[in-house]
């Protein structure tokens, strides 16, 4: 099995502005990082059509997309900023989530998509949280239209999946697991919102031993695969979680991504999995997570 890696060049011209934390140099790392990998080829995506966003998220949104796009930019919250590149960096971060998916069903090996911006926070009808649109949810439905209707999403970000969540909540095809720090931005998440019985919740407070964050994470990943055996895979893949990142309080190391992502790979040894990057804010570290998390895909 190879594993592939998909991105767009365009991804690294979005930008928040000066001393935003989801800065262009968090992909220059990734990708410099994972071209040092052995056998991980590099595919730059074509972008995504703007219509193929319409498969998650309302023309509402599409519309305010497009007229920010069309003014040069602009806030859409105080922390969710379009420049104009955000655009392109937005349609081209989807076009490589959907030719990751395309990979990954045809069987040839797992897939990483290395975007930005980030997804989870954005709804059908809301960006937030430095989020334009929701890169995993469109992968599920992509997933789903290619012929595979069970997709397990597990979001290891250390923020909770909101907007995740908020997509799938009510479609008991899709399972959503989500491990992320409690009580923390944004405030959704609690162990009790389980959507028609498809989400499992891991709210977990900071400081624990990284030990204890992937046990429990494991065991709602049990459970949530415990007669309901999915048809493919996409993981939110933050690594926030990592001791040290100054937006979260966790505290994993790259070797835990590695640790998850060979368990994951042994429990559903059939099912294709899509990584998404989420968050991730030192962009040394984030490299270094993102590399232990392809190299076990591969
Ligand atoms: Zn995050």
């Amino acid at each position: 099995m190879a594993v592939a890696v998909y991105h767009h060049p365009g991804c690294a011209l979005h930008d928040a502005g000066p001393g935003h934390p989801e800065a262009p140099g968090r992909i220059l790392a990734v990708l410099e990082a994972l071209a040092a990998l052995p056998a991980v080829p590099l595919h730059a995506a074509q972008p995504a059509s703007p219509d193929q966003l319409l498969a998650v998220h309302t023309a509402d949104h599409l519309a305010l997309l497009t007229a920010t796009h069309a003014a040069g930019g602009g806030a859409l919250d105080a922390d969710t900023i379009m420049n104009a590149h955000s655009w392109d960096a937005m349609l081209g971060g989807v076009g490589a989530v959907l030719e990751a998916v395309g990979y990954a069903h045809a069987g040839q090996g797992h897939a990483f998509a290395a975007v930005r911006p980030p997804g989870h926070h954005a709804s059908a009808g809301r960006a937030m949280g430095f989020c334009l649109v929701n890169n995993a949810v469109l992968a599920a439905r992509r997933f789903q239209s290619l012929g595979r209707r069970r997709v397990l999403i597990v979001d290891w970000d250390v923020h909770h999946g909101n907007g995740t969540q908020a997509l799938v909540e009510h479609d008991a095809s899709v399972r959503f697991v989500s491990l992320h720090q409690s009580p923390w931005w944004p405030f959704t998440g609690a162990a009790g919102e389980r959507g028609v019985g498809n989400v499992f919740n891991v709210p977990r407070p900071p400081g624990l031993a990284p030990e204890q964050y992937v046990r429990d994470l494991w065991l709602a990943l049990e459970a949530a695969t415990k007669d309901w055996t999915p048809e493919a895979l996409v993981v939110s893949a933050g690594f926030d979680a990592m001791a040290g990142d100054p937006l979260g309080g966790f505290t994993l190391a790259p070797r835990h991504y590695r640790i998850l992502t060979e368990r994951l790979r042994e429990r559903m040894p059939d099912v294709p999995i899509v990584g998404t990057l989420e968050g991730g804010y030192v962009p040394g570290r984030l490299a270094k997570g993102v590399a232990a998390h392809v190299l076990a895909l591969g």
